[in-house]
């Protein structure tokens, strides 16, 4: 299993999963254009991509997306009740290349799929666990609050993509409008550094290992900041960094970290 983010947040997010032969998009976040520089990058190409699977209906995650299923062979997996904000009203010519999802688990290829509702003001939210042979992977970005059942569906993952979105003084210090600040630090917001930390420390009691902080504010957080709460937090249950656990950031400017996970046939 291959994983690499192509950029994680305000400004655009993506995810290049990779599970046997299946090629796959997490979100599609950027311009068709800027999506095609960041893949050669990676060494991929666009018509290589088997299926484009959405997170939700915000603009950072679907930017390319009709730009993309337009040029390009590919499925689409989309939670039924979003289908028409993803393609901005003109659906029906898309209809063909589309499959609705709702929470229930889903394959591609041998990949195993499961979707979760995460809390997020936008008119559906999806967190997802990702699982091909012994190998998982989940992701988790854009939600106010982790949900107890996504907590339980990405214990013992082999990597986690976890948001880390805003330092709380650093947001309340920021140029932002006070509703914007609410909005963000709301259930329906996005989670800060501290609840990353804490849902990262209760993961790797579980055997998570790696950890990459994603959906990084660029006005009221930093990488150093972000890293630093969520390494404390590990140290003070008794991890040791690059021993036990392994802590990365991704970027807006992506490409970040490659993972490779060997899997192996039972
Ligand atoms: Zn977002
Ligand atoms: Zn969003």
């Amino acid at each position: 299993m291959r994983i690499v983010n192509l950029g994680s947040g305000s400004k655009g997010n993506c995810t290049f999963i990779q599970a046997g032969d299946a090629k796959i998009l997490l979100d599609v976040g950027f311009t068709l254009a800027e999506l095609i520089k960041r893949l050669q990058k990676i060494d991929e190409r666009p018509e290589n991509i088997d299926a484009i699977i959405i997170t939700h209906e915000h603009v950072d995650h679907i930017k390319g997306l009709k730009q993309f299923v337009k040029k390009y062979d590919v499925r689409c997996y989309i939670h039924e009740n979003i289908v028409n904000e993803c393609f901005a009203g003109a659906a029906d010519e898309y209809l063909d290349k589309v499959v609705k999802i709702s929470t229930y688990s889903f394959g591609i290829d041998k990949l195993r799929i499961t979707p979760c509702m995460v809390p997020h003001d936008s008119k559906v939210c999806l967190a997802y666990v990702f699982e091909y042979r012994n190998k998982k992977f989940s992701i988790a970005t854009d939600l106010g609050f982790m949900p107890e059942e996504m907590m339980k569906l990405m214990a013992k993952s082999d990597l986690v993509y976890i948001e880390s979105n805003h330092d709380k003084k650093m947001l309340l210090g920021c140029a932002y409008p006070y509703i914007i600040k609410q909005r963000i630090m709301g259930e329906h917001g996005h989670l800060s550094n501290d609840q990353a930390a804490d849902i990262i420390v209760k993961l790797a009691k579980t055997g998570t290992r790696y950890f990459v902080l994603s959906h990084l504010s660029e006005n009221s957080n930093t990488p150093e900041v972000a890293y630093l709460k969520s390494a404390k937090a590990l140290e003070n249950a008794g991890y040791i960094l690059e021993k036990d656990v392994y802590l990365r950031y991704s970027r807006q400017d992506g490409p970040g970290n490659n993972f490779y996970f060997s899997e192996s046939e039972d």
